[in-house]
């Protein structure tokens, strides 16, 4: 583990995730917020495990506003939030979207190995699952989704200062 700037690393992978998305989707999503509390300053954790679980979350809910836009077209604004301040001396990451939402049934499985509602070659299913690991295991954090069927979800990270 390392001292990171976690406002820094946050906001590294977001340009990296949106980068990527926009050069496979002619989608442009015109509400990508961020809000990043800088009184968190530097934090010990693996630089690269957190980025990968940032990552994932991004990727996920790029994703799955693009499925939405596909469905609903004009009718329909994509919006991403990323926010991180401190909760009870923690830092709490919250990486939300207004995409298709998880159902209800999918939603006890999204953390398990090889869990996918992705066609083949688009998802592996490892994403959350590595990332339950990477956030609790390695971290001593937590990670949760909540969500609502068909108008978004939130993921919410918590790591120890
Ligand atoms: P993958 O992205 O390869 O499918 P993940 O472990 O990252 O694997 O996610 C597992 C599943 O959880 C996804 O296939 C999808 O069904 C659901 N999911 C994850 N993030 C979101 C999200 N932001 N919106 C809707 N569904 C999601
Ligand atoms: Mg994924």
């Amino acid at each position: 583990k390392e001292l990171t700037d976690l406002n820094s690393l946050a906001d590294e992978y977001l340009r990296l995730s949106y980068h990527g998305f926009r050069a496979k989707n002619k989608i442009h999503i015109g509400n990508l917020v961020t809000d990043f509390d800088s009184k968190i300053g530097e934090i010990k954790i693996v630089p690269q495990d957190v980025g990968s679980v940032l990552l994932n979350l991004y990727n996920n809910a790029f994703y799955s506003v693009n499925e939405k836009k596909k469905k609903l077209g004009d009718a329909y604004e994509p919006k991403v939030v990323v926010t991180t301040k401190m909760v009870n001396g923690k830092v709490e990451i919250r990486v939300r979207d207004n995409g298709m939402g998880i159902p209800k049934k999918a939603l006890d499985k999204i953390f398990q190995p090889f869990f996918t509602t992705k066609p083949t070659g688009e998802g592996t299913g490892l994403g959350l699952s590595l990332s339950y690991d990477i956030v609790t295991q390695e971290h001593g954090g937590t990670i949760r989704a909540e969500t609502t069927e068909g108008e978004g979800a939130e993921f919410i990270i918590q790591l120890p200062a």
